[in-house]
Parts: structure tokens; sequence; C-alpha cells
């Protein structure tokens, strides 16, 4: 069993609205061991892709992303959900983002200046759910004319539509534990 599922299995709380909540080593508090993994993971799956760049949004995808860009020698790009005031509206790409476990729909961005065409781009987030996250950082590789490889997730939803919207639109998805309910207040995995 993966280290990651085990720490879900004996830490993850569900909470209303089939949220799981993995503060203690992941959203909140951080085990390196657990991003250590994780990274070992996705570098074994996209590691031979000639990726350019490591992009995700700020701010639980940061560790993970951080790690696999460094093993891949490429940059980490995170997507701020904060306006910068010192970037022009003209220097920057931005998409709309709904948060699942806020409700609420916002703009995220980055600078042009450091995706383009040349990108080609591993998105990394921790959580797939509805894949609204996931599709506005396409988005944003797409705005700057890059391409997406791939997707990494820590933890993906499986019972929610996230990775069929994405695998739609050609994305590869690879996520390191899949669940295929959280019912009754209870993990369940796919593939147990
Ligand atoms: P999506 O955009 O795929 O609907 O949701 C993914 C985003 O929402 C992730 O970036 C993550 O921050 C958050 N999220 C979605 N579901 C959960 C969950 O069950 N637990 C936690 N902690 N975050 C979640």
């Amino acid at each position: 069993m993966s280290y990651l599922r085990e720490m879900i299995l004996k830490h993850g709380q569900v909470f209303p609205n089939n949220v799981l909540k993995v503060d203690s080593f992941l959203n909140h508090q951080i085990d390196p061991i657990v991003i250590e993994e994780i990274e070992k993971e996705f570098y074994k799956y996209f590691g031979d892709r000639s990726i350019t760049k490591v992009l995700t949004i700020e701010s639980s995808g940061i560790a993970p992303a951080l790690l696999v860009a460094h093993h891949l020698g490429v940059p980490m790009l995170f997507a701020k959900k904060a306006e910068p005031s010192t970037l022009a509206k003209e220097d920057k790409y931005v998409t709309s983002v709904h948060s699942y476990t806020k409700n609420v729909t916002s703009n995220v961005l980055i600078s042009k200046e450091y995706l383009s065409a040349n990108d080609k781009v591993l998105i990394i987030d921790d959580f797939l759910a509805n894949g609204q996250a996931a599709l506005g950082l396409v988005d944003l590789v797409e705005q700057a004319g890059g391409e997406t490889v791939g997707v990494g997730i820590c933890i993906e939803k499986s019972f929610q539509p996230g990775r069929q919207y994405l695998e739609a639109k050609g994305v590869d998805v690879f996520s390191i534990c899949r669940i295929q309910s959280l019912e009754n207040g209870k993990v369940t995995f796919l593939n147990e």
C-alpha cells in the first residue's frame, strides 16, 4: 500500500459534501515523506516527456509540484489567486475557476513572462473533484500556446467527473490515489 493511501486511511476525515480533510499531512501541515513518495510516482509516469515547466495552483499543489520540478530540472510555476499590483492587465493570462471547497468562482492568473508557446507543461494538483482547477490550468497553458503533456493528481475523487472532463479534452491524467467513494464517512479506494 502506498504511504499516501496509508495516511489517508489513518488521518483523513470525511466532511459533508464529499470533502476529504487531509490537513495533517497535505493541506496544512505537510509530511515531507508523503510529498517525496508522490514526487517519485509523478516522475516515474511523466519523467520522459520533455517537460519544460511544472504548473500548479496555490497553495496545496506547490509542495509536490516543486519537488517534481526539481527532479525534472525545470522551473515550477503556480497560478496566483490574488491579483498582484505589479502586473499590468496585458501582461497576464487569466482564467476563472470555481472552487469546490469554497463554492466561489474567482480569477486565477499567471504572468505571460513565465509561460510561452515553447512550453511543454506538466500540471500538478492536490485533489481532482469536478476538474475546475485543472481545466483552468489547461486553459492558461492554451492561452500561452503551450502544450499540456499531462495532469498529475495526488488524490482523485473518481466518483466526481474531473477525470472525464480532462480526458474528453485529450489530457492524460495520472493520480497517485483514486477514491471510489466517501460514503458513510468511509474512504474506499478504486482497485482495493
Ligand atoms: P476541482 O477543481 O477538481 O473541482 O477540485 C479540486 C480543487 O478543490 C483542489 O485544488 C482542492 O484544493 C479542492 N478540493 C476538491 N475536493 C477536495 C477535497 O475533498 N478535499 C480537499 N481538501 N480539497 C478538495
